[in-house]
């Protein structure tokens, strides 16, 4: 089960093909070779990447 790295929340929104909406924490992830991609939507809709933020660990799919 797949679960937002960011907040541990399991309430994800599928919005498109492997990507996903946290409910928890409204970010986006997107999900790649069994990694999790976290993402920010700006205010102004461009998309900053999170990952720095977390551990690979963290973001590997189990
Ligand atoms: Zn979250």
């Amino acid at each position: 089960m797949m679960k937002c790295p960011n907040c541990q929340s399991k309430d994800l929104g599928k919005i498109g093909i492997n990507q996903y909406y946290c409910w928890g924490c409204f970010i986006e992830m997107s999900v790649s070779k069994g990694i999790i991609n976290t993402h920010q939507v700006e205010e102004d809709g461009s998309l900053s990447s999170l990952d720095d933020l977390f551990h690979e660990d963290e973001r590997k799919l189990s």
